[in-house]
């Protein structure tokens, strides 16, 4: 019988990379989420060979300081929580402190930042978990990650990428449902240099509903309601597609909870049931939707990639989410009634 021995950290961190790092869109995700949460105003994303030869975001954030450097890619080391209570209060898009550490164990990475405040930027580089002293290089305020040649050493994840343009197009579906998420950022992508997509910062209304007809039709705006109300503590606001707007795929559902895009049963539910009487059998609605309440109600520590939340007042929000858009949609429900003959 072997003994029990513990794991080595880079073979720990590639066990963690299984759970988080899937695909290159995960990896997209993870870096545009950080650069999200150091207040980023302008995120680029380039590209290429979709994403298995080269992954780049760049961001204006805050900037990490060099001697944090190294803990930005320590597993478990985080700025974001520091206490059980900052997780129960957690607002930020990351928290476990984990990304960094999993995506660098999986790649050749490299990450440069500057600062606020400071006018010197640094770079680390890690290769297969293996991390070199932060050096002095240029670079902008803000942060710059790079993650080259994503599973080169871990060739059985490798095997499983799909045609480049599939993991393109996974990416480029990502970074739309961020730039959803966040309209006061400007987000850009490009794909083996070529410019695939721009959104400017969205100042106003026009403005955002503008970034949602981009993603989800240019007819969209007119087929569809505004939606802003607040009650017991929560805020729904977004716009949901009109009968005329519904689509034979539940592909075009965007519904996020305090900035972060999830999938939930609750959630799906009160919407199934507010359209249940505009819609035909088969049909799905569209609706681009953002909840906000207080992050004590609602726990995002349930899955790795933090795509599934748990309420906990999950009647409240069903009724609250049912009961808004059952009234939005009444408008539609009357004009659909065939009179009573008299
Ligand atoms: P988490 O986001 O859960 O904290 P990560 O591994 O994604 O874990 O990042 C580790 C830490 O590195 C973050 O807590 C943050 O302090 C820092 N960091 C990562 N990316 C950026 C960025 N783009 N700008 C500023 N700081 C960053
Ligand atoms: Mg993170």
């Amino acid at each position: 019988m072997p003994r029990i021995k513990p794991l080595p950290s880079d073979l720990i961190n590639q066990i963690a990379a299984g759970e988080v790092i899937e695909r290159p869109s995960s990896v997209v995700k993870e870096l545009v989420e950080n650069s999200l949460d150091a207040g980023a105003t302008r995120i680029e994303v380039d590209i290429e060979l979709g994403g298995a030869r080269l992954i780049r975001v760049r961001d204006d954030g805050d900037g990490i300081a060099a001697d944090d450097l190294p803990l930005a890619v320590t597993s478990h080391a985080t700025s974001k929580i520091g206490s059980f209570d900052d997780l129960e209060h957690v607002a930020s898009m990351g928290f476990r402190g984990e990304a960094l550490a999993s995506m660098s164990s999986v790649a050749r990475f490299a990450m440069t930042s500057r600062l606020r405040g400071e006018d010197q930027a640094f770079r680390i580089e890690v290769d297969s978990g293996r991390m070199q002293a932060a050096r002095p290089a240029q670079h902008p305020q803000g942060t710059s990650v790079e993650v080259r040649d994503l599973f080169y050493n871990v060739p059985a994840r490798r095997k499983f990428l799909r045609a480049e343009r599939t993991e393109f197009a996974h990416i480029d579906d990502l970074l739309k449902s961020l730039a959803l998420a966040r309209s006061g950022a400007e987000f850009r992508l490009s794909h083996n240099g070529k410019s695939v997509r721009v959104w400017k910062a969205a100042r106003d209304e026009n403005a955002m509903l503008m970034r949602v007809a981009e993603v989800l039709g240019a007819e969209f705006p007119q087929q569809s309601l505004r939606i802003d109300h607040a009650a017991a503590g929560m805020r729904l606001s977004g716009w949901v597609g009109l009968p005329t707007a519904s689509r034979a795929q539940a592909d075009s559902q965007y519904f996020y909870v305090n900035g972060r895009l999830v999938r939930d049963r609750v959630v799906a539910h009160a919407v199934r049931q507010a359209y249940a009487d505009v819609l035909f059998h088969g049909r799905h609605p569209t609706f681009v939707l953002y909840l906000e309440l207080d992050p004590v109600g609602v726990d995002v520590n349930v899955h790795p990639a933090k795509s599934e939340v748990r309420f906990r007042e999950q009647r409240l929000v069903h009724d609250f989410l049912f009961r808004t858009l059952h009234e939005a949609l009444a408008e539609t429900r009357a004009g659909q009634t065939v009179q009573p003959e008299s």
